[in-house]
């Protein structure tokens, strides 16, 4: 299984627009960072989860050609603003399918009327299939996907768990419930924003407490805000195995 880290900041990205501390100045390429998503590719197969803004620069950059679904965390604009940029896959595929909990699809219906319209519907329009995700385990292209309701603040949204590998962003608060589909992981990955608390996100101090007590093999911090501070100089200062994720970054497990 291979993950590329797409994107690995927060909603306004780094550098922020209008925006001159020092982190949003920093001429390292690993303190840039586009809107959070992932590839998740296994033999011919690849997903995308979340498709936010930056989605075709995304797609550019790591020269996909193709895909085989998108699988949606929650609605916020940083994880959905892309899905305009689909069209190309529905050239290739007809639909692309598309998996997200029914209060996000029901949302997208709403932001983008134009893509689900089914009279007088625009020929341009991106072509979806739209898939609800099932409260438990399901299976893509023969791996099994584990959906994990996470809090964000007071929305509950998704997190995936693919075989032994786990993609949480934008989480908060976990029930001990869910927390029990994190076992015996090799991979977790999970937001890290900044320094300061915030009332919607994990900040440095809480997503670490986080990794100890779910003990994965390794763990790696993503949806990252300019106020956590400079790649180089946090990444020396986490335990062994957890890392600060960058735009590009490559894992195999
Ligand atoms: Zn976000
Ligand atoms: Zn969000």
């Amino acid at each position: 299984m291979k993950i590329t880290f797409l994107g690995t900041g927060t909603s306004q990205g780094i550098p922020m627009i209008a925006n001159n501390e020092p982190v949003c100045l920093s001429e390292d390429p690993k303190d840039k960072r586009l809107r959070s998503s992932i590839m998740i590719s296994w033999g011919d197969v690849q997903y995308i989860v979340d498709c936010g803004p930056d989605f075709r620069q995304q797609m550019l950059r790591e020269n996909v050609q193709s895909i085989d679904g998108v699988l949606f965390t929650h609605e916020h604009s940083d994880h959905t603003a892309g899905i305009d940029d689909l069209r190309p896959f529905t050239y290739q595929m007809g639909e692309v399918p598309v998996y997200a909990s029914e209060r996000v699809i029901e949302n997208l219906k709403i932001r983008f009327a134009y893509i689900f319209a089914t009279e007088n519907r625009y020929a341009g329009a991106p072509r979806l299939q739209e898939n609800l995700v099932p409260k438990d385990l399901f299976e893509l292209n023969g791996v099994k996907v584990t959906p994990i309701e996470v809090m964000h603040g007071s929305l509950p949204i998704l997190a995936y768990r693919f075989g032994d590998v786990a993609y949480i962003t934008d989480l908060k608060t976990i029930s001990d419930h869910e927390k029990q589909k994190l076992v015996n992981l090799d991979i977790l990955i999970v937001n890290a924003l900044r320094i300061a608390e915030h009332p919607t996100h994990l900040n440095l101090e809480e997503a670490l407490a986080f990794v100890k007590e779910i003990n994965p093999k390794r763990a790696y911090f993503s949806h990252i805000s300019h106020r956590l501070g400079f790649h180089a100089e946090v990444e020396k200062t986490l335990p062994e195995n957890v890392f600060l994720s960058y735009d590009g970054l490559q894992i195999t497990v």
